[in-house]
């Protein structure tokens, strides 16, 4: 009897299962060269031509087309990790495909899939709190979150710049932002093509792609009263089609000088408020734009209401939605307001007062290419230290923290009954394909730094892959300045876990045409 359509197809038991496993291992082999200081880069060529090359995990998987439902199982595993914690996306992935490839050794031997699931979990337990054991005894001060946002950005374009200055710049935007929280969606990044990165600053507020609507109007506006107008400046003009006649010359004129002073009627209104400074989201007639230079008030037109938010909430403004109610309580204010042209791009930018609350990182570069990747650079960083700070927990990098945590894992399993025992195991295995990547991206041989690592780690207690310049050495990460938050590691197991355990699990696969 037949219960689906003879379209559909369905592929069941073992079959299901190894080609999930085979697809969700491709993915995460897609990425695994870009991993660590020595990882490389891709060049990604969309439909349309458009490029992007980068050394992001989350952002290759996101731009690479993938169709099959448990390769995209991997790409959501990138896309948590990036949500979560802001970084370790190379790392969840490459764990997550390990993890498949293990169980599918797994089940040749005829373990039973729900058996690998069950050992997975146990070891994921095992091995979350071998990362609380991992964690530096150290004070998160600003020297060590400078370290873990130089740990992230080892490896990716930094256009030139020293990782050194640009890790400076963003602890400076974190500590900006933190107090009892640390309020990350306060640092917003802004790119700008155009000059060296080394131009790269940090603006006290916020920056936005408008310009003044009339020349004459002051680009440098101090202590500023800020108003925004979701009002457009312009003549009246009715829902219904209306046709005047007019029969003399006299009445033309009155109808443009009326016009004229409905015009000057708004300028006026808006100058005569005090305010330095409009937004405004809808049109300006030119004529009121010239009044208002007259009036010497800087005023911006057309904003898109995401800029309109950022502006009213960072600078504590009021919306005002009919010029009659526009009043000094809806003023915000801001230390300054300037605009600065590059090339032929305006940007306003609005600093200090309230507005300095919130921070820009404002990237220069080159190129596009150049500002969008130091762009995705700088973001990790933030997001890295903002979890850094936040939880005040820090692991050493280089492999350190998955040699110990396969190390307690392995450790563990001869505890473990049956043949969940084997799956364990498995799970200490697959941890290992963190230090053996960083070596094999770094031209070493996989094993012999396996066998050094451990060796080391046994000896010393932390041991990881050092990657300085062109020399490799195993040594004590933290010595060297290597390390990562404690929750990009958790992040990196559970994900990891999860999406290998549900691709595991299935062994019935129903497709629709
Ligand atoms: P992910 O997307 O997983 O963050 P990355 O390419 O950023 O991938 O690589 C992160 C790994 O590189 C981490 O395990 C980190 O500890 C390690 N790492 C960072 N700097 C160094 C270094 N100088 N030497 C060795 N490993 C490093
Ligand atoms: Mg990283």
């Amino acid at each position: 009897m037949f219960i689906l359509s003879e379209d559909s197809q369905r592929t069941q038991g073992r079959d299901a299962q190894s080609s999930n496993i085979v697809a969700g291992k491709a993915v995460a082999e897609s990425v695994r060269t870009t991993l660590g200081p020595r990882g490389m880069d891709k060049m990604l060529v969309g439909s349309s031509g458009d490029v992007v090359i980068t050394n992001d995990g989350a952002t290759i998987l996101d731009e690479m087309d993938i169709e099959h439902p448990a390769a995209q199982m991997i790409v959501e595993v990138a896309e948590t990790q990036e949500e979560e914690v802001g970084d370790g996306t190379t790392t969840a992935a490459v764990l997550a495909g390990t993890l498949l490839g293990e169980a599918e050794d797994l089940i040749e031997q005829d373990v039973h899939a729900t058996t690998i699931v069950e050992g997975y979990h146990e070891a994921a337990r095992i091995a979350q709190s071998a990362v609380d054991e991992m964690v530096l005894e150290a004070d998160v001060d600003d020297d060590l979150l400078e370290e873990v946002a130089e740990s992230s950005m080892t490896g990716k374009g930094t256009g030139g710049l020293t990782a050194e200055a640009l890790a400076e710049t963003v602890v400076e935007a974190v500590r900006h932002v933190a107090d009892d929280e640390v309020r990350r969606d306060d640092v917003a990044v802004h790119t700008q093509v155009g000059a060296s990165s080394s131009a790269t600053e940090l603006v006290p507020g916020i920056v936005v792609d408008e310009e003044p609507i009339h020349d004459e109007m002051p680009g440098d506006v101090e202590d500023a009263d800020i108003a925004i107008l979701d009002v457009a400046l312009e003549v009246r003009t009715g829902d219904v089609d209306a046709e005047y006649a007019i029969d003399s010359i006299d009445q033309l004129n009155a109808a443009i000088d009326h016009e004229e002073s409905e015009l000057r009627g708004y300028a006026e209104t808006i100058a005569d408020s005090g305010v330095d400074v409009v937004f405004t989201t809808e049109d300006v007639d030119d004529r009121v734009a010239t009044h208002l230079a007259n009036e010497g008030v800087l005023t911006f037109e057309n904003l898109s209401s995401s800029d309109a938010r950022k502006i009213a909430s960072a600078t504590g403004t009021g919306r005002v939605g009919a010029l009659e109610d526009l009043s000094e309580d809806d003023f915000g204010h801001a230390d300054r307001i300037r605009t600065e042209r590059y090339g032929d791009d305006d940007l306003a930018f609005v600093e200090g007062g309230a507005a300095a609350e919130t921070v820009t990182v404002f990237v220069r570069g080159g190129t596009e290419h150049v500002v969008d990747e130091l762009e995705r650079t700088i973001r990790d960083a933030l997001d890295v230290v903002a979890t850094a700070l936040a939880s005040g927990e820090v692991v050493p990098g280089a492999g350190a923290t998955e040699i110990a945590i396969a190390d307690r894992v392995r450790a563990e399993a001869a505890g473990v009954e049956g043949r969940k025992q084997l799956a364990v195991e498995a799970f200490a295995d697959a941890l290992d394909v963190v230090p053996r990547t960083l070596a094999a991206n770094s031209g070493q041989d996989p094993i012999d730094s396996l066998v050094d690592l451990r060796a080391a780690h046994e000896s010393e207690g932390r041991a990881g892959l050092i990657t300085d310049g062109e020399e490799v050495t195993i040594d004590d990460p933290v010595d060297d300045g290597v390390v990562d938050p404690a929750d990009v590691k958790r992040e990196a197991v559970e994900s990891a876990t999860e999406a290998a355990t549900m691709i595991a699990r299935i062994d019935d696969v129903i497709a629709a045409e």
